[in-house]
């Protein structure tokens, strides 16, 4: 048998686990105001003279929050079902769309604006479309994550383009605080982290992933103010 180090388990079972973590955000906030709801009917059918309007309206945004609950599942199991460990010629700017689409509710809820940009040049590389996914996945949520101490114009910026003919670029970007200078060389190192709840292995999982593709990835802090994280990835003729 051969043996698997404690490095390798542990980002594999990243892989699988982060996906349901990022359902288990997006379904607090349905799953929150449901509860909510369902209080406050309870409060008011024990009261005198109960409001019946109230009560239906109540009912309604139950019923609202549960399809978007069921939405969620739903986009979630057609997310995790893609094959693993399949690379194929994708479009890149198509794929990570999907990510954005799939945290627009948990930025909305974090009031994080996401916005997605593509140069007009079509690109075509070669790649394990689930695995990019996991990459920008975490880069988008190490943003937002980043924002969450900023006051408002909260924004995470992804962008595809060109890059001199030979690879795609993605830029994944925020208006955070950045990154501490002497902590920019550390960041994808395994278990580093600065938060209180963090493991650390996001960006080392990142890394191995783009390294698995031939490309590179690496993190800037912006002249503008907060931290951008680039990769590039060949081009699937090269
Ligand atoms: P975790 O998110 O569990 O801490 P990561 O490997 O994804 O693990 O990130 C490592 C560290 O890199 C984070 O704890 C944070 O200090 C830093 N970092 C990552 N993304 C950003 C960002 N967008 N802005 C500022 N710091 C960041």
């Amino acid at each position: 048998m051969r043996f698997v180090g404690i490095r390798e388990l542990v980002i594999l079972l990243v892989m699988t686990v982060a996906p349901a973590w990022s359902m288990a955000h997006e379904l607090n906030r349905p799953m929150g105001s449901i509860l909510t709801n369902a209080e406050t009917a309870e409060l008011i059918l024990c009261s005198n003279a109960p409001d019946l309007d109230e009560l239906r309206e109540i009912l309604a945004e139950i019923r609202r929050d549960d399809l978007r609950a069921n939405e969620i599942i739903r986009r979630m199991r057609s997310f995790v079902k893609q094959s693993p460990f399949e690379a194929r010629e994708i479009d890149p700017y198509a794929t990570i769309r999907e990510v954005f689409e799939f945290l627009s509710g948990q930025a909305s809820a974090r009031n994080v604006t996401l916005e997605l940009q593509t140069s007009a040049e079509p690109l075509r590389v070669k790649a394990d479309p689930v695995q990019l996914q996991q990459v920008i996945l975490n880069l988008i949520i190490n943003g937002m994550d980043a924002l969450a101490d900023v006051p408002d114009g909260r924004l995470v910026i992804g962008r595809t383009e060109g890059n001199g003919g030979t690879s795609a670029l993605i830029s994944i970007s925020d208006s955070g605080p950045g990154i501490p200078a002497e902590k920019l060389n550390r960041i994808f190192d395994p278990f580093f982290t600065t938060k209180a709840q963090g493991m650390g292995i996001g960006l080392c999982i990142a890394r191995t992933i783009v390294l698995a593709h031939r490309g590179r990835i690496w993190a800037e802090n912006r002249t503008a103010g907060g931290a951008v994280f680039r990769l590039t990835l060949p081009l699937s003729a090269h």
